[in-house]
């Protein structure tokens, strides 16, 4: 069977028998993969194993059987890279990652390679070490929802093209893609009122980093970190409850898109009230 290497990072993990694992990882080049890690927690008389953990980053080598590319594929070797320990030590940076590993593994497909997903990832674990969990997650899906082509219109309502900018009274339809205005608003079905001062926080990081703009993806690598920057700013800036605001508008599209809530939605909305609660 022929070996794949690449580098992933691990989305899901699931206990499989006493000393095997079914682990889904998002590898840069060859897309989600689902592999199972035999005998990976058998443990040594000199150390216990628990195998291989969650949103762990590592160096992986697999084999796909010919022909059945789609089916599971065997892990072969697994050399961590990076555990992202500030990650595992604090629940809101877990929930946060954990959030945007799950929708990942949703919304991509096994051997559908995105580079700049991937990337995207791993600065969102880097991020969680600094910034607000929450800005960290709406920096990364504003950047996943354009890498699988749904990222949606902030700026201009999507059914008349009027600016939306500082409109107040604002609607966003997932199916439709966007914003809705005041005018528009009573034809659409599928909506739901948003804060205008959230979305444009979204339409700002838009402007950031013009979709298909000139340059090649070192220039957009460089404008990711503007973006970062820019989130992080809203937050000093404006309140964190406006950030708060833009992840619902991002997940409610996500909920529409995937046909359901997110597991991690909940806790995660719990901890955002906390935070919101004691500042
Ligand atoms: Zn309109």
């Amino acid at each position: 069977m022929p070996l794949q290497k690449d580098i992933g990072i691990v989305l899901r993990r699931l206990d499989y028998s006493e000393t095997s694992q079914i682990l889904v990882v998002f590898t840069r080049e060859h897309g989600q993969q689902r592999v199972i890690a035999k005998g990976v927690k058998r443990s040594t008389k000199k150390k216990a194993s628990t195998g291989i953990d969650l949103l762990e980053q590592g160096r992986i080598v697999f084999s796909q059987r010919p022909g059945k590319e789609d089916a599971m594929a065997t892990l072969t070797e697994w050399r961590q890279e990076e555990s992202y320990v500030h990650v595992h030590r604090d629940l809101y940076r877990m929930y946060a990652a954990q959030y945007g590993a799950e929708v990942t593994a949703q919304l991509t497909e096994v051997n559908d390679p995105h580079a700049m997903l991937f990337d995207a990832i791993v600065s969102l674990l880097r991020d969680l070490a600094t910034i607000d969990p929450v800005a960290a997650l709406v920096q990364f899906l504003w950047t996943m929802l354009r890498e699988i082509g749904l990222r949606p219109e902030m700026s201009r309502c999507v059914n008349c093209g009027r600016d939306a900018a500082g409109d107040r009274m604002l609607h966003f339809s997932s199916h439709a893609g966007g914003v809705i205005c005041r005018d528009c608003e009573p034809h659409v079905v599928e909506k739901i009122r948003i804060d205008g001062e959230a979305a444009l926080i979204l339409a700002t990081l838009n402007g950031a980093a013009p979709d298909g703009g000139e340059g090649g993806d070192e220039e957009r690598a460089g404008a990711g970190g503007t973006l970062v920057h820019a989130v992080d700013a809203a937050v000093e800036r404006a309140d964190r409850r406006v950030i708060h605001r833009a992840f619902e508008i991002l997940d409610y599209h996500l909920t529409e898109t995937m046909g359901k809530q997110a597991r991690l939605r909940g806790p995660l909305f719990a901890m955002m009230g906390q935070a919101e609660r004691g500042k």
